[in-house]
Order: structure tokens, then C-alpha cells, then sequence
């Protein structure tokens, strides 16, 4: 197996609504916000090599929305969706599947862009095939008001229409050395990834724990459409990770890329913090 992280790009987010219910006094100091009371986060892409498949977790937020919807997205640094996979050697057409942990659109955007010189939109990815949870798909496809400004009709709609589109039903092993969690606080079927390299197990945290900062059980989004569902789900993968010391990549954090964890008094933290170059350097045999 072989792995590779890089950042898609960074944008910027209300920090009330990354945290929820915490005031701003207490999460400020954890992650600073502007002037703005906006916070940087990153969009960090796991590409997973094994048995063939060259696997791609989530592709970014994409260009296909006019500069009214960028506006408040503040793109910004990283390396780009395909410049990122070119500069760890490959190209769109090499992926052979994507996961997409959730159909929000900063998470599912960049696998569908407008065709170049007529109407319409084209997979980025031709020759892969589009894993999303059944769920997923389903409540999507249905839309809600909550979730209207996150679930885009031209980011979804044209993976369904490409007959490349895997919908999963339960958690179970994707790929070898690569399984799947739902979860359904932050939204019904969300795919948590984790993958199993050499003696080891990352948890690709994505939406349920997007940053360090989120490891407390109630530092939640308040984008979760069901919190206490989240504090579950979150409760049980941590635990999970704590006992058998499995490493958490981080999607959204700024600072940190991956953690260990540890138990405090006040509950399961983050032990180390560490680069995943430092984690590829280290992992043995
Ligand atoms: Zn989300």
C-alpha cells in the first residue's frame, strides 16, 4: 500500500458555526479567528494505493460555482486539486475510485466540472468509479432546507448520470486494508475511512472530527444535523482509537495533519501531533 496527503486547498469559515454552542472566548484560543470571526481550514486529500486501485478521499469544493458563491468561500493556498495528484505522480485518468465521505459541497464539488466549450458538466475522474454511501445519496437526492446550501444539484446529479457511481450500503471493507464507518450526526451516512498500512490504523476524520479542536465530545459543527448523534459516534471512534492507538488525520485542521490521543482528565485529547511525511518516515514494517 501506498499513501499520500496533500492540502486541495484552504478556505475560510465562520468560526461560531465550526464550533457550535462553545463560546468564542474559549474556542478562540484553540483556533484563532479574523477580524471577520472567520477561521482558515484546510481541504486535505488522502490518495490510497493498494491492490490495484489508486483511491481518492474527497476532491475539494471544484470551480463550477460563480464568483457570488466563492465570495464568502475564500479559497485560498494549496496545491490544487489535479496539481496536487500530479505532484505525487498522477493523473485524473490513473483514479480508480473515489470515496466521497458526503455530498457537501466542499467535499464532492471537485469531481465534476463544466464541460470546456459547450453546456453541460464531465466527470474530472472518467475512469473511476464514485463511492457514496447509500444513505448519503439518498438524503441527498431528497435535499432539505438545512442542507440546501451544501447539497448542490450540479455537483451530484452528474455523478448519478455517469453510471459510475458505487452506492455502499454497510460498513465493511472497501478495498484491502481499507474499511468504512458510518456515521449520521453530522449527516445520515457520512463514510469515516479507516485504513490499516503496515502495523498501523489512520482514521480519516473528515466532518466528524474536522480539527484538534473538535476532539472534545461537545466542540461539535453547528452544521451537525443531529449533535447528539455526533457525540456518540465520536465518543465510540475515539475510544476505539485510544484503546487500540490508531493514528487520526485530520481534513480540515490548519496546524496539525495527524494526532495519537491520550486520556486526560477531562476527556480523550490529542497526545502527539505530527506531519504525515513524519508519520510515512516512521510507520515500520
Ligand atoms: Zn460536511
Amino acid at each position: 500500500m501506498k499513501l499520500h496527503l496533500f492540502n486541495i486547498s484552504n478556505f475560510k469559515v465562520d468560526g461560531g458555526a465550526m464550533f457550535g454552542v462553545v463560546p468564542k472566548a474559549l474556542w478562540s484560543r484553540v483556533y484563532p479567528a479574523d477580524e471577520n470571526n472567520l477561521i482558515v481550514i484546510t481541504l486535505r486529500s488522502l490518495v490510497v494505493e493498494t491492490d490495484g486501485h489508486i483511491i481518492l478521499i474527497d476532491t475539494g469544493y471544484g470551480d463550477k460555482q460563480d464568483e457570488k458563491f466563492f465570495r464568502y468561500v475564500y479559497l485560498h493556498g494549496g496545491e490544487g486539486l489535479l496539481n496536487g495528484l500530479k505532484s505525487i505522480g498522477y493523473t485524473a485518468g490513473d483514479i480508480t475510485d473515489v470515496v466521497l465521505t458526503h455530498l457537501h459541497a466542499d467535499h464532492c464539488g471537485g469531481c465534476v466540472r463544466k464541460k470546456s466549450g459547450s453546456s453541460g458538466y464531465e466527470m474530472v475522474f472518467p475512469n473511476a468509479m464514485h463511492h457514496v454511501s447509500r444513505a448519503q445519496w439518498e438524503w441527498a437526492s431528497v435535499n432539505n432546507l438545512r442542507e440546501a446550501d451544501a447539497f448542490l444539484e450540479e455537483n451530484i446529479v452528474p455523478i448519478g448520470q455517469s453510471g459510475r457511481l458505487n452506492l455502499v450500503d454497510e460498513e465493511d471493507e472497501l478495498f484491502p486494508g481499507f474499511s468504512i464507518r458510518m456515521c449520521y450526526g453530522h449527516t445520515p451516512g457520512l463514510m469515516i475511512p479507516l485504513i490499516h498500512y503496515k502495523n498501523q490504523t489512520l482514521v480519516y476524520t473528515g466532518d466528524l472530527i474536522p480539527t484538534t479542536a473538535h476532539l472534545p465530545l461537545i466542540w461539535n459543527m453547528s452544521y451537525d444535523i443531529e449533535s447528539l448523534k455526533t457525540i456518540e459516534e465520536k465518543r465510540n471512534i475515539l475510544e476505539e482509537a485510544l484503546e487500540n492507538k490508531y493514528i487520526l488525520v485530520f481534513q480540515h485542521d490548519i496546524k496539525t495533519e495527524c494526532c495519537t490521543l491520550e486520556m486526560t482528565p477531562k476527556g480523550i485529547r490529542a497526545k502527539e501531533k505530527f506531519s504525515f511525511s513524519e508519520f510515512l518516515a516512521g510507520a515500520s514494517l
